[in-house]
């Protein structure tokens, strides 16, 4: 299995291993454990469906004094300000749902994730607050768990653990108490669990979440066959309530991960499910042997494990159905609470989509370039008619200069796209300070702008333009601490009478082609 990046990942795994070596959970013990498994120094790149799933999460939930319309508002700010950098618009998301989860709502949206360190933080915390809220969910989120595991069974033992989450999910820092508690809990867990039956009706659990996951499959085959391998130990007969628990833990968190992912992998997923479906209803008429049912998950366990592709997985998975049989009784009850999970899952996929059309929406109210903080594209068409219809209203002269990089991919290829992305903003930034309030600048292609000069005839187009190709020239780009002079080739037209936009742009674009063939770095008229 991959190394687990994300805090409250690392979270989980650092619980795990001193679960494992029967650490008592002290601050010291969880600091030391989630520093083995992070690394320390690792900064992970997050992955959407780790981004989405907090977000939606915390978009359903309730935060005092945090309203639908304020989280929309905030939504906005980070789509507007870092919508076309994925991986910032990633970032920023997870950090936003963060701020909603621990009820911040004070910062400003589109400064989510920049928060200081907090200064009261306790002491024997992991990492940044942030980390250490991480590890503190993920407790109170495994107690659940061991809460669910012990109900059918020991119901005073899976109230004490309900209790201890709650205690440890609203409790700023890990007290001494919580984690005797908690010791004291396993301990008499592992006293009851000598009993096999408690242990079977986990077992049933189990088998209905792995199954479930098998349907929400998407690719993941290193998880599938890490999931068949523990389960191969399970029914070994080696069976240990914490790995049980901990089996079941992993499922469940997948079928929330399986549950954000979507799109193309609709289809394959829909095949898979339906012979899931087929695979439960034919387990919950057949009845044999638990023995020869280990034996046939064992062989598919490997097969499956060597599976290239999810049609291949998908085969086999229709052999398992053709040829499974065993546990019925087992099975039979698991029905009914694999159909809830699976429509739990199909519960998380809508309210994904219906994040998506909000993100959608908001996108389609962004005017800006996010890069250069020109108007973009629809921002441009608006100004443009604006002044048109300004021109005409006032009989006043409209003219338009087009301007196009010279080189740029040159500078792209020689110093980085990160560096042509730099002095893309600082064009922007020279054009702008050098035009009028009135004048607009637009981002008309990738290294292309547009600008609007409303009342300038041609002449004072031409002259504005080359204003700014000197002012260029004065203030340099910065490389490295390297000076690197950008140039443009540029086209101006006035607007003749009646003339549509996309004439005139036509003029002016014809006019920019002019100056490139003439050597570039110079300003023609159309
Ligand atoms: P010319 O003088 O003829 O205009 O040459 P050029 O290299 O500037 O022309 P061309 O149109 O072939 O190349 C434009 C380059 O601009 C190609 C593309 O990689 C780059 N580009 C477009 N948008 C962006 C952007 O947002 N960031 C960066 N860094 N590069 C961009
Ligand atoms: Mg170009
Ligand atoms: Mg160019």
């Amino acid at each position: 299995m991959e190394p687990p990046k994300l805090p409250a990942e690392i979270a989980r795994e650092a619980f795990r291993r001193l679960t494992s070596r029967r650490l008592p959970p002290t601050p010291e013990n969880f600091r030391q454990a989630y520093a083995d498994v992070s690394g320390e120094e690792i900064h992970p790149e997050l992955h959407w469906p780790d981004v989405l799933r907090p977000l939606i999460k915390q978009w359903d939930a309730h935060q005092s004094g945090l309203t639908q319309s304020r989280k929309r508002e905030m939504l906005e700010r980070v789509m507007i300000n870092f919508g076309n950098d994925s991986r910032q618009l990633r970032e920023k998301l997870a950090a936003l749902a963060r701020s909603w989860s621990e009820g911040v709502i004070a910062e400003e949206a589109g400064d989510a994730g920049q928060k200081k360190p907090d200064a009261t933080a306790g002491q024997g915390q992991a990492g940044d607050p942030g980390e250490y809220r991480s590890l503190m969910r993920a407790l109170a989120d495994n107690l659940g768990l061991l809460a669910d595991g012990c109900e059918p069974r020991w119901p005073e033992l899976a109230r004490r653990a309900a209790d201890l989450s709650h205690a440890i999910g609203g409790a700023p820092r890990l007290e001494t108490t919580h984690y005797e508690t908690w010791s004291s809990l396993w301990r008499e867990l592992l006293v009851h669990a000598e009993d096999d039956h408690a242990l079977s009706a986990g077992l049933k659990r189990l088998m209905g979440l792995l199954f479930l996951n098998i349907g929400e499959l998407v690719g993941d085959e290193a998880w599938l066959s890490g999931q068949f391998a523990a389960m191969e130990n399970l029914m070994a007969g080696d069976l240990q309530p914490e790995a049980l628990l901990q089996a079941e833990r992993g499922l469940r968190e997948l079928a929330f991960k399986q549950g954000v992912l979507k799109g193309s992998l609709d289809e394959a997923r829909s095949r898979l499910k339906t012979l899931i479906t087929t695979f439960i209803d034919r387990v919950g008429e057949m009845s044999q042997s638990a023995d020869g049912y280990q034996v046939r998950i064992g062989e598919y366990s490997e097969k499956i494990g060597q599976a290239r592709d999810i049609a291949e997985l998908g085969d086999l998975m229709g052999g398992l159905t053709a040829d499974v049989g065993g546990l019925r009784d087992a099975l039979r009850q698991n029905h009914g609470e694999l159909l809830a999970a699976r429509g739990q899952a199909e519960q998380a996929e809508q309210r994904i989509r219906a994040l998506e059309q909000e993100l959608a929406q908001v996108s389609s109210l962004v005017r800006e370039d996010q890069l250069t903080g020109a108007l973009n594209r629809r921002g441009m068409d608006e100004a443009f008619s604006r002044e048109l219809a300004r021109a005409d209203r006032l009989g006043e002269p409209l003219s338009i200069g087009l301007l196009d990089i010279d080189h740029f991919k040159k500078l792209n290829d020689g110093l980085g796209h990160q560096a042509g992305d730099a002095a893309l903003r600082h064009l922007a930034r020279v054009v702008r300070n050098l035009l009028r309030p009135t004048d607009t600048l637009a981002r008309y292609g990738g290294e292309e702008f547009l600008i609007l000069l409303p009342n300038t005839d041609i002449t004072e187009a031409e002259r504005i333009l080359q204003r700014i190709q000197r002012e260029l020239t004065r203030q340099f780009f910065m490389h490295d601490n390297e000076r690197v002079l950008i140039t443009f080739s540029a086209g101006v037209a006035q607007r003749r009478d009646g003339e549509a936009e996309a004439e005139l742009l036509a003029r002016a674009d014809q006019a920019m082609y002019a100056a490139k063939s003439h050597g570039r770095n110079r300003v023609e008229r159309g």
